[in-house]
């Protein structure tokens, strides 16, 4: 007998077919005349298939007219034309196999509706709601969209270090890693001795690989690094998490042009991914969700990207006549009310801001000859905000190094860093797009905790 997964079970073609499924019961529903029609889900798509059971099953009457929501079960029968609405196929069961009940007084997916932050707290349930599997499912398109988009164009996977010595981005937002005792850690002149700990040095979880990444890129060409990323910010917001993932692809001989391209080029194969293959889950989060996203990705994928320099964003949210929290003024960072004004009231989708104030970013970035910015970029969208960073970097080795004295980095720790630019150095660029900053946008899911299997935010990391 062949395994099939409720997807595929659901297909026109499979009509005829004798198959075995297994799966969760959503609902049972008897009729008259000793049948049953139980609703089956495996993950494997949005919908149920439909599963006729009658009264010749042994079980029927002590196990299959007692099924009820959450019970796992295995079905071996016959697929068969459906007559019933939304579906094409259903299965006529031969044998219904009972491998878990599950307490209708206990079992909290019954009738009721619970809100995400609730599910977030049963670990077993979240999972199996029908926002959920979709999330999951898109979220699983997107991870292997990103490996399709830089393989087809022959960038190098490389992995990143998770435990690292540097700061990239200069924020101090680091977790520590350690081995010392926390309560009484050794001492010298009244300082933690860090010659104890096990790397013998302070390390901390990686903040970005992006440093890292330029190693392999001043060498292999063009890479890019897909994996956890770390940051002890303040992550009681809508859009931070204390661990998310970040794509980072780091462009050998690229300039901020280009970057821009890659990026572009980037979000629109994803959407129109996502669009194609996860049609059912995405008319899901149009209609229930984020009403009108298809209209908006397709829209996205058919235009041009806008771009604005940094210096034009600060005009016109000054001249928009809005009042925001954070008065705006040059050389300011932009907060989320800024970039959600731009994106959503003035020009009406996602834009590409670029070239920053060189005192709001990191020391890596390339200094424009006006003296007072970087050739750095974002990529902002509507409802969401920032969902790519980037920026061309600095080639030159004194620029490089008196930046770094400008920041108080001390430059012997990046010894190995500026060597790229002391041997052969080259004009390169990069960004890292946050994988749950895409996800919210695509799915429309309003807190980023909610499209993350594992949220890791203050005060939360039970499971
Ligand atoms: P923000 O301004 O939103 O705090 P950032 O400028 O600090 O973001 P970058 O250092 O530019 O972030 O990181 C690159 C990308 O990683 C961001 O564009 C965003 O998509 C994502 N990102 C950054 N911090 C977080 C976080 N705490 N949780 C989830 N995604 C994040
Ligand atoms: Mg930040
Ligand atoms: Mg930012
Ligand atoms: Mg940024």
């Amino acid at each position: 007998m062949e395994k099939r997964t409720v997807l595929q079970a659901r297909r026109a073609d499979s009509i005829g077919q004798q198959v075995c499924l297994e799966g969760w019961v959503r609902t049972r529903r008897d009729s008259k005349g000793g049948f049953s029609f139980i609703e089956l889900n495996d993950g494997s798509c949005l919908a149920n298939i439909q599963v006729v059971a009658d009264n010749q099953l042994s079980n029927y009457e002590n196990e299959v007219k007692h099924l009820t929501p959450g019970c796992s079960i295995r079905v071996v029968g016959e697929i068969k034309e459906s007559q019933g609405k939304g579906q094409a196929t259903e299965v006529q069961a031969s044998e219904v196999f009972l491998f878990g009940t599950a307490d209708a007084e206990t079992y909290p997916l019954q009738k009721k509706r619970h809100t995400f932050e609730k599910l977030r707290e049963w670990a077993h349930l979240r999972t199996r709601s029908n926002t959920f599997g979709s999330v999951f499912r898109v979220r699983n398109r997107v991870s292997y969209s990103i490996h399709q988009f830089f393989q087809e164009r022959g960038y190098l996977y490389v992995n990143t270090p998770v435990i690292t010595a540097s700061d990239c981005e200069g924020a101090g937002e680091m977790f520590r890693v350690t081995t010392l005792d926390v309560d009484q850690p050794p001492k010298v002149n009244g300082k933690v001795d860090f010659s104890k700990d096990f790397f013998a040095r302070p390390t901390y979880l990686t903040v970005s690989g992006q440093l890292e990444g330029e190693i392999f890129a001043t060498s292999l060409g063009k890479v890019y690094t897909f994996g956890p990323t770390f940051r002890a910010e303040n992550s009681n917001t809508s859009r931070h998490l204390a661990e998310f993932w970040m794509v980072e692809p780091e462009i050998a001989f690229a300039d901020l042009e280009e970057n821009m391209e890659v990026a572009e080029a980037f979000l629109k194969r994803i959407f129109s991914d996502v669009m194609n293959d996860c049609a059912e889950d995405m008319a899901f989060f149009n209609e229930r969700i984020a009403p009108g996203i298809l209209d908006t990705l397709q829209g996205i994928v058919e235009s041009e990207f806008l771009r604005c320099s940094y210096t034009d964003a600060i005009d016109i949210l000054q001249k928009s006549g809005q009042e925001f929290e954070y008065p705006v003024t040059w050389g300011m960072d932009l907060q989320s009310e800024h970039e959600r004004f731009l994106t959503e009231q003035h020009f009406k989708r996602p834009v590409i801001l670029h070239d920053y104030p060189r005192s709001i970013k990191p020391f890596y970035m390339r200094c424009n000859d006006d003296g007072k910015t970087v050739r750095a970029m974002d990529v902002l969208v509507p409802q969401v905000g920032e969902i790519i960073g980037g920026s061309q970097r600095e080639e030159r080795l004194d620029v490089l190094e008196s930046r770094m004295k400008e920041q108080g980095l001390d430059a012997e720790e990046y010894w190995w860093y500026l060597d790229l630019r002391r041997y052969g150095t080259i004009p390169h660029s990069g960004f890292g797009l946050g994988l749950e900053r895409v996800l919210q946008f695509i799915t429309g899911m309003g807190n980023i905790r909610d499209v993350i299997p594992f949220p890791r935010t203050p005060g939360w990391a039970e499971f």
